[in-house]
């Protein structure tokens, strides 16, 4: 029970891939992590627990094993979804003042019309030292997208098509009204507006995460993909017992929705400078690195789709996933997922015995899917991975449905992951 409320705070927490770093980072510090800083040395010591930042929304955590490590054991997510990022501010037409905003991902369009919405995000602000980054986010119904009433748009429920530049621009307020930057100053801490420089900001629908269902079988939330996922991992690798000979590491990468292509995303180096710098402050060499590399195991956990009961048909009859009923190996034959035969054998294995139940994903033949972070990530690690999610309805919605009982199966399927005690025997041999 704590675990599920504690995965769906994660969710209620990260409006903004900033603040679910915030929220990981909040995690790790009371689970007794030191934070490093990418521009300072390291100097670290085998059997401590330590994690980093970039860009203020990936994080990187590890713990190291007391033995020199022989082998890594990584779960990888994304912090980001698909939202709208802001502009401008200020744009006045019709009597109001409408933020102007740009699409980020690939959202469904409409879910964003007509339910409350804030910002979210971060601002960097002169101070008397220099500049610093600041967190915002105004936890008040602020903004609505409103609809175009039927009358005007008689063919709406004939298949709209959406032009995110007219019909997606959310209102802010009346002509008149406190000014953004003055809300943004009193969110940033209450420095003045004119000190604002810039922003990364995106927004957030209000909805909170819900159960739902004559027992509370499903929920509802903005952000389930990815950060169920993310929350889920990151539980596991808290209290996961550890193997003596592995390096345990859980990382949260940004950009997923936009293709992973920035220095925090997937196709980034974050991860393998984060693990080439361990190695070397540990006295380890290149050959250990490769060792280990190819003696390792990556989870790339992100979400994919139940089988829609209204639609059925769109998904594979005999490798359709369904909610409540365990996590789900992705496979792809394109290889868009990095699942093969010899990782999926070898997670199946650590589930069975754990006592998780495994469901099977894969596309029908005449429908491509989507893409992850997993095979992005192996352009930079060469580690044997396998893709892996939990089973939800709604996918890029502003608000996505899932399974409740999917989180205790992501998260103990992780913990055994992390701690079940084997190793590689050689070119896709295991040994538990
Ligand atoms: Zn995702």
């Amino acid at each position: 029970m704590d675990e599920i409320q504690s995965v769906l705070d994660f969710l209620d927490a990260g409006v903004s891939p900033w603040h679910a770093a915030a929220e990981a980072c909040r995690r790790l510090e009371a689970a007794g992590f030191t934070r490093l800083e990418e521009s300072q040395p390291w100097e670290l010591s085998p059997g401590a627990r330590y994690y980093v930042t970039r860009n203020g929304s990936a994080v990187l955590a590890f713990r190291l094993p007391e033995e020199p490590i022989r082998a890594m054991r990584i779960a990888l997510s994304h912090s980001d979804a698909p939202t709208w990022r802001v502009k401008n501010a200020g744009v006045e037409k019709a009597g109001c003042i409408l933020l102007q905003t740009e699409g980020y991902g690939g959202m469904i369009m409409s879910s964003w019309l007509d339910r409350p919405l804030t910002v979210a995000g971060r601002v960097v602000v002169r101070t008397a030292e220099g500049i610093e980054t600041r967190l915002v986010c105004a936890d008040q119904d602020l903004l609505v997208i409103p609809s175009l009433a039927i009358h005007f748009d008689r063919g709406v429920n004939d298949g709209r098509k959406w032009d995110p530049q007219v019909d997606l621009q959310p209102i802010y307020g009346p002509m008149g009204c406190r000014a953004f930057a003055d809300l943004l100053a009193s969110e940033a801490g209450g420095c003045a507006p004119s000190d604002i420089l810039t922003w990364d900001l995106c927004l957030a629908p209000r909805q909170k995460a819900v159960r739902l269902g004559p027992a509370g079988e499903f929920f509802m939330s903005p952000r389930i993909d990815d950060l169920e996922c993310a929350a889920g991992t990151l539980a596991s690798f808290l209290e996961a017992g550890g193997d003596a000979r592995a390096a345990l590491v859980w990382g949260m990468l940004d950009n997923e929705e936009v293709g992973s292509s920035t220095r925090q995303g997937a196709q980034g180096t974050f991860l393998a400078d984060t693990l080439g710098r361990v190695f070397e402050s540990l006295g380890l060499t290149r050959a250990d690195f490769c060792r280990a590399q190819a003696a390792s195991f990556v989870l790339s956990a992100d979400n994919g789709h139940a089988v829609h009961p209204n639609h059925p048909e769109k998904s594979d009859p005999k490798n359709g996933p369904t909610m409540n009923n365990g996590v789900v190996i992705k496979e792809n034959a394109s290889q868009k997922y990095t699942t093969d035969a010899v990782t999926a054998a070898l997670f199946r294995e650590i589930c069975r015995r754990a006592g998780v139940p495994v469901q099977r994903f894969a596309n029908r033949a005449d429908l491509p899917g989507g893409s992850t972070l997993g095979n992005l990530q192996g352009h930079s690690l060469a580690a044997p991975m396998l893709d892996i999610g939990l089973a939800q309805l709604a996918m890029h919605s502003a608000v996505e449905t899932a399974g409740v009982e999917d989180i205790g199966y992501l998260i103990r399927a992780v913990r055994a992951f992390y701690q079940t005690p084997f190793a590689c025997a050689g070119d896709g041999v295991y040994r538990f």
